[in-house]
């Protein structure tokens, strides 16, 4: 009945179902947003405590039964369904969100969340164990990547409450974990673009066991982006660009090689959703083809930008030989700062 490739597994438990809603500390004014109803169990109690609640739900099956469940009630309403994916769905305004998350969307779905430009007051949200532990890991932390940098400098991230694999119908294969997430607001929100900090992690986050400087030195694709970026500012700020050529005899891409751990324990897991040019990152990334020597010419504007990617790296933050996995956000708001006032851009 319940298809788990779309990561139906319905809470069994009412005693679960009541505290996840319990702990969104609901008003009677609020909106909120339930990602993922199935057959409504949570919908029901959100319902008794809240003006709305519109649901996103993908399988019309699932749609139609927690229709169903209040339809002749004074609830009904209160209740608002939208059939789709809620990744792709441009959301009405809500005040709160409630999940029992289905596991596959845990990462766009806090991203999207995170990235709104008004997000919700609070977002009580199940997940798998192992990604809420992502959620709330520190620098050092094996579990420590760019999706913990993300959350914590937008949001406060709180673990409420364990839920074993038996509350569920079918249960998942492991157990899982339910989270708050309050996003900074007013003084306390980082005066910060989205596009720029998270540009910034994609690039440290390629290889979080890497040193910066291989991953920023390292790799041609991170220096042709870099580059990219760096054009398009000049052109926006009048700056000449340097288009003479010299000779590259491939010298800084060899001195930076690292052989620091290569299995895919320390590869982003959390950009399924990744622009084309941080997928083909990942996937250079992967490969361990040992880089040749070669003979070609590159242009003064190149030079200058891995020259500016250096001293960013070397003289102004000191942060060339620390990996991205031991960075606190202090350590990556120094590095966007100095990228930014050598005229690099990650939007
Ligand atoms: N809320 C119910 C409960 O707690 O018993 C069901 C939760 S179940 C873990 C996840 C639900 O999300 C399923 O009903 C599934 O069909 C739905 N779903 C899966 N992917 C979705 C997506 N991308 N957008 C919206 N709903 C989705």
């Amino acid at each position: 009945k319940f298809n788990t490739n779309v990561g139906q597994h319905i809470l069994k438990n009412p005693g679960v179902s009541d505290a996840i809603v319990d702990k969104a500390y609901l008003k009677p004014t609020d909106t909120v947003l339930e990602v993922g109803p199935g057959t409504g169990n949570l919908t029901v109690r959100i319902l008794e405590k809240a003006k709305k609640c519109i649901c996103v739900e993908l399988d019309p099956r699932m749609a139609a039964e927690v229709t169903k469940r209040v339809q002749g009630k004074p609830e009904q309403r209160k209740l608002e369904v939208l059939l789709g994916d809620v990744i792709k769905t441009d959301l009405p305004a809500f005040d709160v969100c409630i999940s029992n998350t289905p596991y596959q969307i845990s990462s766009p779905l806090v991203f999207k969340l995170l990235a709104m430009p008004n997000p919700p007051r609070t977002s009580v949200l199940m997940f798998l164990r192992e990604f809420a532990l992502r959620l709330t890991a520190r620098p050092g932390d094996a579990l420590y990547c760019r999706l913990s940098v993300n959350a914590q400098f937008w949001a406060k991230i709180t673990h409420i409450m364990k839920v074993g694999k038996n509350n569920f119908r079918p249960p998942p294969q492991v157990e899982s974990s339910v989270v708050r997430i309050e996003p900074k607001t007013g003084k306390d929100r980082p005066n910060v673009s989205w596009d720029e900090w998270d540009g910034l992690l994609r690039v440290c986050f390629v290889r979080k066991n890497k040193t910066l400087r291989a991953s920023w030195l390292g790799t041609k694709e991170v220096l042709a982006m870099v580059e990219r970026n760096y054009r398009t500012w000049c052109a926006m700020n009048g700056v000449p660009i340097d288009e003479s050529l010299v000779e590259d005899d491939g010298e800084e891409e060899m001195e930076v090689e690292d052989n620091g751990p290569a299995d895919n324990e320390d590869m982003d897991v959390d950009d399924e959703d990744a622009p084309d040019f941080f997928k083909e990152l990942r996937n250079s990334a992967a490969s361990s083809a040992p880089k040749t020597k070669s003979k070609r010419k590159k242009t003064k504007v190149a030079e200058l930008v891995r020259e500016k990617i250096r001293k960013v790296l070397e003289d102004v933050t000191d942060l060339a030989d620390k990996r991205s996995g031991k960075c606190d956000e202090n350590d990556f708001l120094r590095l966007l700062f100095a990228f930014n006032e050598e005229g690099i851009h990650f939007s």
